[in-house]
């Protein structure tokens, strides 16, 4: 579980690096709004589901053209983490940040955050089926 003001490893989608990051859990404010919109949306109401940013909020990974937005993880009896990261929230007028965490449900809806995979497997999964799967969830709600 990730707790507010507490250093953990973020694991970022795709594996592409582990670093270091402290984040904030987020309670009130637009983006608090927008998940509880999107977990009604996604019949996920039930799921305890948190949300987090990054505590600098000048936070950037991924490089320009594929900076990271969000990422989930979590189960189903510990409860689920939502990450949105600044970059989401800085390119956006909103529709980023809502179609990140639409994303992120998605991932959460469709058991990818649940499922037993480690290494490269747990990869290919994820880059071959988990995103497009939550792709075309935050496109079309289906
Ligand atoms: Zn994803």
């Amino acid at each position: 579980m990730i707790n507010e003001g507490v250093t953990v490893l973020a694991v970022k989608e795709f594996f592409t690096s582990v670093e270091e990051i402290e984040f904030v859990q987020v309670n009130e404010g637009m983006l608090a709004r927008i998940l509880v919109e999107e977990k009604s949306k996604a019949r996920l109401e039930d799921s305890p589901i948190s949300l987090f940013v990054p505590k600098d909020s000048n936070y950037f990974e991924g490089g320009i053209f594929s900076p990271i937005l969000g990422s989930a993880c979590g189960s189903k009896s510990e409860g689920y983490e939502v990450i949105v990261y600044p970059a989401a929230i800085a390119l956006s007028l909103l529709g980023t940040a809502r179609d990140t965490i639409r994303h992120e449900l998605g991932h959460i809806k469709r058991g990818h955050c649940d499922r037993e995979a480690s290494g490269k497997r747990r990869g290919l999964l994820r880059r071959f089926s988990e995103e497009v799967s939550a792709r075309f969830y935050a496109s079309t709600g289906i």
